[in-house]
Formats: C-alpha cells, sequence, structure tokens
C-alpha cells in the first residue's frame, strides 16, 4: 500500500500543505473566522452579488413554488422550468443562440471537452488553462498539445501539422494570473485550421465587456466565432452552477454526450432563479464595474509603487509574484497577522517557482478596504527586507 502518510509529510515539508479555513456568516468582504473578522481579498464575488438583497429575495420567493432539491438527473424528471428559463436568459445575456445549464463549472469543462474531442481528435490548450480544463483534455482521451501560455505563433505551427478534427481551448481571463487570452487571433485561427474554439470565460462573465457580458463579448466575437462559451455562476455571478452556450446543434449535442450534465443530479431550480435575479443585477448596474475598475487601477499603481511584483493584468484577479513557496506563505502570513486574508497559492496550482499571492479586488471592497491592504502590504514589504527575505 502507498504510504499516505509520508507523502504528507512531504508536502508538508516542500511548503506544499493546504489548509482549510473555516469562516461563518456571509461571503463578503469582512469574514468572521475563528471568532476573529478578518478582511479578504481573495474571494472570486468580484461583484459583491453573493449575498445581494435582490438574489437573496429571489431564492426566498422560490422555494414555495420549486421547493428544494433537484432531486433526479435532467434527463430523467430533474429537468425544472426554473432551469430552462435561466437557460434563456443565459442565452440572451450572452448573445447565443442557446445554452446549458450544469451543476458546476468543473463539470462543465470536463464534461463539455469530453463530449467534442474524443480518441483520433487534437486538442490544444494553453498552458494555463484551469484544472478543471487539463482533466476534460485527459478524460476525452484526445492527443493534447499544451501551447505556451498565449503563444499564438507555437500554436498555429501545431495547428498546421495536425489535420483531423482539431479543438482548441482556453481560458477567457486567466484564473492565476488574470490576464485575457488573445481571443481575436484565437479565433482567426481557429477559423483559417477548422478548429473548434471553446472558451471558459469563468472569470470575465459578469465583469468584462458591455454590461458584463464577458470578455467574448468584449471583443464582439460571435457565435460563428467562439461557438462554445463556458461561464460559471459562482464567481462574479454570485450563486452556483456553469454554463455552455452557442449554436442549438451544439447545446443539443451536448444534452446527449455530456456525462457530467447526464449523470448528476439537476442544480436546485431556485437557484436558477435566484441567478436570473442576479443576471438582471448584472447588466443594469454599471457602478459596479466602474468601482471595481477604479479599486483596480489604484491597486496597480500603489502596489506597484511598493515595489511589488504585479502581472499584467487589467482584471480583478491581481497577483502578487513572490516565488518562493516559504516566502509566499510567510507573507500571506503576516498579512493575516494585520487582519488580512489574502492566500498564498503555490504549485501544482501555479508552476514550480511561481508561487504567489492572488489578490483579487470586488465591487464590495470600499477605497478604505484597499488602504487597509495597502498599509499592510507596505508593512510587510519593509518587515521582508529587515529579514533579508526581499521579494
Ligand atoms: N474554470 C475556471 C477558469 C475556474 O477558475 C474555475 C474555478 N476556480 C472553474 C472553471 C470551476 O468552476 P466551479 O467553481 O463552478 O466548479
Amino acid at each position: 500500500m502507498r504510504d499516505f502518510e509520508a507523502e504528507l509529510a512531504e508536502r508538508k515539508r516542500a511548503g506544499l500543505h493546504r489548509v482549510r479555513r473555516q469562516i461563518s456568516g456571509p461571503q463578503q468582504p469582512v469574514l468572521t473566522s475563528d471568532g476573529r473578522e478578518i478582511l479578504s481579498f481573495c474571494s472570486n464575488d468580484y461583484l459583491g452579488l453573493a449575498n445581494h438583497p435582490a438574489n437573496l429575495d429571489a431564492l426566498r420567493q422560490a422555494l414555495p413554488s420549486t421547493g428544494l432539491g433537484g432531486a433526479a438527473s435532467h434527463l430523467i424528471c430533474g429537468h425544472h422550468d426554473a432551469h430552462h428559463q435561466l437557460e434563456q436568459r443565459l442565452a440572451e445575456f450572452t448573445g447565443r443562440s442557446a445554452a446549458l445549464f450544469f451543476s458546476t463549472g468543473y463539470m462543465a469543462n470536463m464534461g463539455i471537452i469530453a463530449a467534442l474531442a474524443g480518441r483520433g481528435d487534437t486538442i490544444f490548450s494553453d498552458r494555463l488553462n484551469h484544472a478543471s480544463i487539463i482533466d476534460g483534455c485527459i478524460l476525452s482521451r484526445a492527443r493534447v498539445h499544451r501551447y505556451p501560455h498565449g503563444d499564438m505563433a507555437a500554436l498555429e505551427s501545431m495547428l498546421k501539422k495536425t489535420s483531423g478534427h482539431k479543438l482548441v481551448v482556453t481560458d477567457g481571463v486567466f484564473s492565476m494570473d488574470g490576464d485575457v487570452a488573445p481571443l481575436r487571433e484565437l479565433a482567426r485561427l481557429c477559423r483559417e485550421h477548422d478548429a473548434l474554439l471553446v472558451v471558459d470565460d469563468a472569470h470575465g462573465i459578469g465583469v468584462l465587456g458591455p454590461q458584463g457580458r464577458g470578455s467574448v463579448a468584449e471583443l464582439g466575437l460571435s457565435e460563428q466565432e467562439v461557438p462554445v462559451l463556458i461561464g460559471t455562476l459562482g464567481k462574479a455571478v454570485g450563486t452556483s452552477g456553469a454554463f455552455a452556450a452557442g449554436p442549438e446543434v451544439l447545446m443539443e449535442y451536448l444534452v446527449q454526450k455530456a456525462r457530467t450534465y447526464i449523470y448528476t443530479t439537476a442544480m436546485p431550480p431556485a437557484i436558477a432563479l435566484a441567478t436570473c435575479a442576479s443576471l438582471d443585477v448584472i447588466e443594469r448596474d454599471d457602478a459596479r464595474r466602474e468601482h471595481l475598475g477604479s479599486l483596480i487601477t489604484r491597486f496597480r499603481q500603489e502596489a506597484g509603487a511598493l515595489g511589488y511584483r504585479l502581472m499584467p493584468s487589467e482584471t480583478p484577479i491581481q497577483p502578487i509574484m513572490v516565488g518562493d513557496n516559504w516566502k509566499a506563505l510567510a507573507l500571506s502570513k503576516a498579512l493575516e497577522e494585520r487582519g488580512l486574508l489574502v492566500t498564498a497559492i503555490r504549485p501544482p496550482t501555479v508552476p514550480e517557482g511561481e508561487a504567489r499571492l492572488r489578490v483579487t479586488l470586488s465591487a464590495a471592497h470600499t477605497h478604505g478596504d484597499l488602504d487597509r491592504l495597502l498599509d499592510g502590504l507596505s508593512a510587510c514589504r519593509s518587515l521582508l527586507e529587515r529579514t533579508e527575505e526581499g521579494l
């Protein structure tokens, strides 16, 4: 038998052991953890909608008519009016012909990639794509080529050498770096080389583009150019689940073939109705995105001026690059001692030697909250310098 205890001890030794922090109360910038308040900069609730009164009201109002449990998978008896209503709303929101509601983004990526590519086909996947995309590629049994992050010349030369069915998959906004994929170039290459483009816009939906319609809408890319658009609903949308959006024929194909859609219990229908309410807020409330934009600009200017190494990201994901796992942990701990929660992200989530603090900003943060983060970063930077562990 494998020595699991030894493997865990080895992870601890390498600074890779992870712990689950327990919080109480709703998700909001000030969290309660261990009976103490801590100001969080690591949630994906980019618009502050996870606890929005309109969404909570919609959930409460939905429950008497929908009940709670999903009870069965969609193809048995779990497909509810509420799911259908959300799918129509998502199609309209994304400007696509149809949409399909999945229970999580992880399952959406796994099921969609494995349904659309199979043995004998070839998948091209950006090296920094999310774990669920990597797992979907493995599950598909297709040949997988990982191209260097955002490197369109490398992708083009790989596409040129490949025959047969081709699928290109990318994050819209990269989850650990915060940069946006070169979507226009990807769409062009896919058109020229007859490849199917799949974009997972988990971190762009709600945040980027006109009325928060995402990174694909920001560039005005059509359904023909990006046939499979994936989005998640547990981040900026503030509820739970995920979706695919695109041509009717592809959505119907996924209903028939995506095993993570077919063989899982449908999401509680009330969540679908709360999600519809949240999409209404997203569409009409540009002020949230404007406020978030002002926090991002300020963070970049002021954290950059403190000498921290940031990434070329204009999104709410603003990693502070550290490199060493232990240094990242030390910085995170020092901030925590000042009542600030910014988790250290280490391999395998990011490449070896690229540990970082993944700062995420939210429209729910005030400029006063940001002052506290910047003060903490200023104090911690000098502390690290004094101990000769400068960044
Ligand atoms: N795609 C990306 C790019 C993600 O960052 C994540 C989650 N962090 C997912 C998919 C998975 O979504 P979910 O949390 O809904 O499973």
